[in-house]
């Protein structure tokens, strides 16, 4: 069986940690950020690096998107091109759509759209945080 495809959108430290991380496992993954520098940071990281604006449905269109297996929107800070990203995404028919919540209230407009999961980074790593800190088995963190 081929190996999945993955696509991560936006190359902030969550994303590009996702991104390289996939690699490291040897899997085939595709960068796209719209800061020219942001790729060239992770060219060596990733399989493919790539600039794009993934507001713009051709761009998303040339890129050949609806070829991946999974595609992991990682934009944070504007929630308009997270949003608009993911509509896209979703209408050009991508069968995975994983996408990056700001906020409870980004996370609900993303579930509407059709986001097949929402993750919420800094609240679900202060949730495993806890828990380790209160784990009998675990002696020092
Ligand atoms: P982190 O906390 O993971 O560092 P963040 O939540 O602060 O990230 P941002 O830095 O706002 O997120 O965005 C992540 C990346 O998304 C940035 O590198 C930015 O250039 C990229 N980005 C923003 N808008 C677009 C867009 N329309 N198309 C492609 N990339 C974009």
């Amino acid at each position: 069986m081929a190996k999945k495809q993955y696509a991560v959108i936006g190359m902030g430290r969550f994303g590009s940690s996702v991104a390289s991380a996939l690699t490291n496992l040897g899997f085939e993954v595709l960068a796209i950020d719209s800061n020219e520098q942001k790729i060239q940071e992770v060219v060596g990281l990733v399989t493919h690096a790539v600039s794009a604006d993934t507001t713009d449905e051709e761009a998303l269109r040339a890129i050949g998107i609806r070829n991946f297996d999974v595609v992991v929107v990682a934009i944070g800070a504007d929630i308009q091109a997270s949003i608009l990203t993911t509509l896209i995404l979703k209408d050009l028919g991508v069968p995975k759509l994983i996408v990056k919540a700001q906020n409870e209230l980004h996370g609900k407009v993303l579930q509407k759209i059709g986001a097949d999961k929402v993750i919420y980074p800094e609240r679900d790593m202060g949730l495993r945080v806890a828990h380790h800190l209160i784990s009998p088995n675990i002696l020092d963190y």
